[in-house]
């Protein structure tokens, strides 16, 4: 589960990371009196920031710093009126529905710092680099000797002097180093306490010296945060920040009915029972050359209503120029999904050609059912077995 930036804060500094001030906001009115409230209180400079699940927000100018109320008006208003598109979006963008408005700090150097998962090595790691920034994608993508990667104990996650080493590596000294290192070990233990996938401050800041920090001081001002959707039943703070507008709605709708579903760009709809088979199915699709339109698990023990409710979803969506059924039933019996067929056939009703291919539990009484029905479903084909059924589908939506 992803949050937004300013809940990740919000974290960081319970954590006790050191976040500039700022408020969350959901109108350009409201963001004109943030921002009078931080010049209020002495602020010199404000940014203006849209909270939308992606990052790549600086260089999308989704990230504005300001100078006056009036100019955190405007830059609100064009946040909340256009779609941000950058690379961690889809094509069409996202729609900007909140913003932050922070206190702008100054910055002498921007460092990337995450902890994450390192499925390769199978342990927790620490990242960092000293080039942050909005290059980093690019840094990683062709400096990776810029990146440093700290594996962390898996009982005692990162020891304290692994954390001051992978400060030093940064270039840091005297109290930053200090302050960088306590911020390491504190993202280290709040991604264990949390149960999260990732933790990730880009950029961590240096910000100058002043008279009352010679040596400058260190900042979090960006915060991303992911968590473990298989632990949130323990976490039940982090589970009610949760934002579903931010969510695909048909994905949401399709959980609300207990079915796996996520959307994809092809154009042949998957019905399938079992992750494992859809993935195969998935597969099998592309290696006839086509591509599937979703990925769709309805499980072992859905309802019938729960797998019409799976037709529906699929039938909504307009890519969708051909469906695939696949279904090896062992607790799911193949009748409730033939008895699901001819209901939705009747509710939603098949306009594209729809290819069966069912084997297991219950096969003779859903191949009956299908039988009595096929003159209500004339685009229904019977397949053989999976090959057959991908050749069909794909031949029916060349
Ligand atoms: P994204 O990662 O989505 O591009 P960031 O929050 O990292 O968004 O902002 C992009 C850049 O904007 C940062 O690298 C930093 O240079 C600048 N920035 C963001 N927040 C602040 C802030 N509070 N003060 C000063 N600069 C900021
Ligand atoms: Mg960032």
């Amino acid at each position: 589960m992803k949050i937004h930036e300013f809940q990740a804060r919000q974290l960081l500094a319970d954590a006790g990371i050191p976040v500039p001030p700022g408020t969350m906001v959901t109108s350009a009115a409201d963001a004109r009196r943030a921002a009078e409230s931080i010049f209020g209180a002495g602020g010199r400079l404000v940014v203006v920031k849209a909270q939308v699940h992606a990052g790549g927000r600086g260089k999308a100018g989704f990230v504005k710093l300001v100078k006056s109320p009036e100019e955190a008006f405007e830059a609100a208003t064009f946040m909340l009126g256009n779609r941000m598109v950058s690379p961690q979006t889809p094509p069409e963008g996202l729609e900007v529905r909140r913003l932050l408005v922070a206190e702008a700090v100054d910055i002498e150097r921007e460092f990337y710092v995450a902890i994450t998962v390192d499925r390769a090595r199978r342990t927790n790691t620490l990242i960092a680099s000293a080039e942050g920034g909005v290059e980093i994608e690019h840094v990683a993508a062709t400096r990776p000797d810029a990146i440093i990667r700290v594996p962390l104990h898996p009982v005692d996650g990162l020891a304290p002097f692994q954390a001051r080493d992978a400060a030093m590596a940064l270039g840091l000294r005297g109290k930053p180093l200090v302050q960088a290192t306590d911020v390491m070990l504190r993202l280290a233990a709040t991604f264990r306490k949390l149960d999260a996938s990732l933790l990730e401050i880009n950029p961590l800041v240096l910000m100058p010296g002043t008279a009352e920090h010679p040596q400058g001081r260190i900042s979090a001002v960006d915060a991303k945060c992911t968590f473990d959707d298989n632990a949130l039943f323990r976490h039940k703070s982090i589970a009610e920040l949760f934002d579903p507008s931010e969510e695909n709605p048909a994905e949401l709708h399709a959980a609300e009915h207990g079915l796996s579903y996520v959307a994809l760009d092809g154009n042949i709809g998957c019905l399938v029972n079992g992750a494992g088979l859809a993935m195969s199915t998935m597969d099998i699709i592309s290696l006839h050359g086509a591509s599937p339109a979703n990925f769709l698990d309805v499980g072992g023990s859905a309802s019938e209503e729960a797998v019409a409710e799976a037709f529906r979803i699929i039938l909504s969506d307009s890519k969708v120029k051909g469906v695939l059924v696949n279904i090896f039933g062992g607790i799911m019996q193949c009748d409730r999904i033939a008895r699901a067929i001819v209901g939705a056939a009747e509710t939603v009703g098949f306009k594209v050609p729809l290819v069966v291919r069912l084997e297991g539990t219950n096969v003779d009484e859903a191949r009956r059912i299908l039988e009595a029905a096929r003159e209500r479903i004339p685009m229904m084909q019977a397949a053989t077995d999976l090959t057959d059924a991908a050749d069909r589908i794909t031949r029916a939506v060349a």
